[in-house]
């Protein structure tokens, strides 16, 4: 059986975080190995308390996680603490896995989930970044029209891909540009009309799932932005929300 590991929080809603990583795994028959970061109390409309897991813990979990050669890919969400990110970083270390980064910083009710600082050992790391606008331009210090170049500053001095979603923008069309190299690749779709929680950790997780079944970049990125339209397709109305 394909197997990720998925490092991220919990989330006592159920919409996101390590519990949504697992489903949305499963669909594609994949097996989610969980090393929780951290455990937060939330709902749709706030987050209510977070407790951040001891690092030497999640390190734990990661070495036993790791333990034999299962493993396909590693997908990373909800990080915390600026600090334990080096940690993460430093365990991925020598193994050779394909790393897929989701930045979570906030939830959509607003409240704070990681601390921005300290990201980078993750995102040098990564073989691919996936942050929305907000997140690209929180993690690059600058908030600027320009994908290309809000890309190549998210990468910083690394070499990682990085896929700049679109979702939260405006306009008919929404569009997620993936920078690989010199490389500029658009899934572009029509900006649907319904909301739902967790799509980041959904499209994150599908993208790790499928590099874990042996499919390029682009084509993983491909075949999970239309997974992702179909799970957001079939949730609420955003006027109702
Ligand atoms: N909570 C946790 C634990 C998460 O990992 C994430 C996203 O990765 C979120 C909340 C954010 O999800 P949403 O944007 O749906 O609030």
């Amino acid at each position: 059986m394909t197997v990720i590991l998925a490092i991220g929080g919990t989330d006592s809603s159920g919409g996101a975080g390590i519990s949504r990583d697992v489903t949305a795994a499963a669909q594609l028959g994949v097996m989610v190995r969980p090393v929780v970061t951290c455990v937060t109390a939330q709902t749709d409309q706030a987050v209510e308390a977070v407790h951040a897991v001891p690092t030497d813990l999640i390190g734990r979990q990661m070495q036993a996680a790791l333990g034999d050669a299962k493993v396909g890919a590693v997908k990373i969400g909800m990080v915390g603490a600026g600090e334990v990110a080096s940690a993460i970083a430093q365990m991925l270390e020598g193994c050779d896995l394909p790393v897929i980064f989701d930045p979570v910083i906030r939830a959509s009710s607003g409240g704070m989930l990681s601390d921005k600082m300290g990201l980078s050992p993750i995102v040098t790391r990564a073989e691919l970044v996936t942050p929305n606008l907000d997140e690209a331009a929180w993690l690059s210090g600058e908030k600027t029209e320009d994908l290309n170049r809000q890309a190549l500053l998210v990468r910083g001095h690394g070499t990682c891909a990085v896929l700049v979603k679109g979702g939260h923008g405006a306009g008919e069309n929404s569009c997620d540009v993936l920078f690989l190299g010199d490389r500029q690749l658009s899934f572009c779709g029509p900006r649907l009309t319904q909301s739902r929680r967790g799509t980041g950790c959904t499209l994150a997780t599908y993208i790790a799932c499928f590099r874990a079944l042996g499919l390029d970049l682009p084509a993983a990125c491909g075949r999970a932005r239309e997974m992702v339209q179909d799970y957001i397709s079939t949730g609420h109305e955003k006027s109702r929300l």
